[in-house]
């Protein structure tokens, strides 16, 4: 009898001991911790609460609803991200190309948004054709599809920064020729700028397409998990609901 009431003990504390395992968050949902960098809109920004926003961040929380977990956003620098994914960050959703360097180090999702590189130059720039790229002083922003392109283009100057606001400050200020960074956000940075730079299409200099996934650790089990709430979301049809509230709202052409 003594032993079966031992056993019986021994079941309860361990089925105690996972549930306590099993529920990290206050709310008894399991945290999701995702970095980003919130410099990059539509995709990410500092919202007039002072907490990130954006297409990216509402994505997310979606996904994680989906997961049944509470998402918690990191805003670290772009630079940092990859390295932190699997030891600060669970997950990173920041407008991320998928390129054959990152996935060395993580795995992605299924893409989410396909993408370009633009070209902002001051207004009056006569700069048109991949051509008229060399010889530059090309400002982009660090750890970037756009700098790697940058560092490819012969005789470049190419100066980087954690902020891609600042390049296109510093082309306003005439301390850079031209600025290489994603269509979307370059859109948004030269309404700030009206009438003194504009925005070239990517497809002029030859750049070619990029696709945008969420970056999460080698081997995770979130990948499936987070490519089936994906797919939902788009089923459901809250994914073009996003779409329209956060990306065609920035489209003032
Ligand atoms: N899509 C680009 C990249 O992955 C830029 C992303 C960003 O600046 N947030 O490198």
């Amino acid at each position: 009898m003594k032993k079966v009431i031992a056993m019986l003990l021994a079941a309860v504390l361990c089925l105690a001991a996972f549930t306590a395992c099993g529920s990290e968050a206050a709310s008894g949902d399991k945290v999701l911790v995702v970095g980003t960098n919130a410099e990059f809109p539509p995709f990410e920004y500092i919202g007039d609460d002072g907490e990130p926003d954006g297409f990216d961040i509402a994505l997310i929380k979606e996904i994680g609803k989906k997961l049944g977990m509470e998402v918690q956003i990191e805003n670290m620098e772009f630079n940092s991200l990859v390295a932190a994914i699997g030891t600060k960050i669970d997950a990173s959703i920041a407008g991320m190309t998928i390129t054959e360097e990152r996935l060395n180090a993580v795995d992605f999702s299924d893409p989410y948004y396909e993408a370009v590189q633009y070209v902002i130059v001051p207004a009056d720039s006569t700069i048109a054709t991949a051509e008229d790229l060399k010889n530059k002083a090309i400002g982009v922003q660090m750890g970037t599809t756009g700098e790697t392109i940058a560092f490819k283009i012969e005789g470049a100057a190419v100066q980087s920064y954690n902020k891609a606001l600042d390049a296109v400050n510093d082309l306003n200020n005439g301390r850079v020729d031209l600025v290489i960074i994603d269509r979307n956000p370059a859109k948004v940075f030269t309404q700030k700028f009206e009438g003194k730079v504009i925005a070239l299409e990517g497809a002029q200099f030859e750049f070619e397409s990029e696709e945008y996934a969420i970056a999460l650790p080698k081997g995770s089990e979130l990948v499936e998990k987070v490519n089936q709430a994906l797919a939902e979301i788009k089923a459901e049809g809250t994914f073009d609901e996003l779409l329209t509230q956060y990306i065609d709202s920035a489209e003032v052409e």
